[in-house]
């Protein structure tokens, strides 16, 4: 049995994660979404409603599960008996940190590998920031993220009174 964990802020989930998510997923035997509870950005949502975007996008997905998690990534994938961390590449831009976090990774958990999928074209220039920044101008999201994420956009919006 194949296990990878696919960490993330996923805030929220987008297309593009949900392209490697379902990449991923002929992959490996499992996928576990692990949402990073406290992710080093104050993110918008609670990684309650982070977990709730994502199970509400891979009902589809028979193998994929969503979790969270708090702590050090390796530690987790041991815990889980995975064998790979799933990362996205979009732009050169998210080489060094990426490589950098590979890299510490294995130095950490040298039998754990990282493997990279490179997104597709449509969602290259795409990222949950954007994603917040076009929804709290009134934007239209539909496209970029799935479906059940636009209602906890929308939601977040009159919360906040953004117009
Ligand atoms: P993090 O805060 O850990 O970077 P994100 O939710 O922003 O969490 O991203 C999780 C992973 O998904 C990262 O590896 C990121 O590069 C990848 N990713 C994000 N957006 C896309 C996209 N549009 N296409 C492919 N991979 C993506």
């Amino acid at each position: 049995m194949k296990i990878a964990v696919y960490p993330g802020s996923f805030d929220p989930t987008t297309n593009g994660h949900l392209d490697v998510i379902e990449r991923a997923s002929r992959l490996f035997d499992r996928i576990i979404v692990a949402v990073i509870k406290n992710p080093e950005k104050t993110p918008r949502f609670s990684f309650k409603e982070r977990m709730a975007m994502l199970e509400a996008s891979v009902p589809h997905c028979d193998n994929v599960e969503v979790e969270s998690f708090d702590g050090l990534l390796v530690e987790y994938v041991r815990q889980k008996k995975a064998c790979a961390v799933v990362r996205g590449l979009r732009a050169v831009s998210d080489f060094d940190y990426e490589f950098q976090m590979a890299l510490t990774n294995r130095r950490m958990a040298p039998e754990i590998e990282t493997v990279f999928l490179m997104t597709d074209y449509r969602y290259s220039y795409l990222s949950s920031s954007f994603v917040k920044q076009i929804a709290g101008l009134g934007g239209d999201v539909s496209g970029l993220v799935p479906g059940p994420v636009t209602a906890y956009l929308k939601r977040s919006r009159q919360k906040k009174g953004e117009r």
